[in-house]
């Protein structure tokens, strides 16, 4: 445990790490039971005309939930990152403090709340 001040009391970084890895370890499980899910259908995968395009199928599933679960993995890493250097719960945008209450929904936030309205808008 460290002194660090910037992000608030040693207390809140340690439940924002915490909050942090639980996300992590979330992800982790996700995958993996979508990996098992795909192994047991190719298990009973029946040889025919039909096994090409239930595999294309099989692979655009898993590829559309890499890439959207490793975003969000990327998204953790940074967030874990920001917060052993410091910079933890500043808006990227307007460099003030992102909410407190926000922070603990959403361990992962860039922004705060009038700045990521507004990314949505656009
Ligand atoms: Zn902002």
């Amino acid at each position: 445990m460290t002194n660090r001040r910037e992000a608030g009391d040693p207390a809140l970084l340690e439940e924002l790490r915490r909050s942090l890895r639980e996300a992590r370890a979330r992800l982790l499980v996700a995958v993996a039971r979508t990996e098992e899910e795909l192994a047991t259908l190719e298990a009973h995968q029946p040889g025919g005309p039909m096994e090409d395009v239930d595999r294309e199928t099989v692979t655009a599933i898993l590829s559309r939930l890499e890439g959207r679960e490793r975003h969000e993995l990327d998204e953790i890493h940074a967030a874990q990152a920001r917060l052993e250097t410091g910079t933890f719960g500043v808006c990227e945008d307007c460099g003030q403090p992102i909410d407190l209450a926000r922070l603990r929904a959403l361990p992962v936030a860039r922004h705060c709340l009038p700045c990521q309205r507004r990314h949505e808008r656009q």
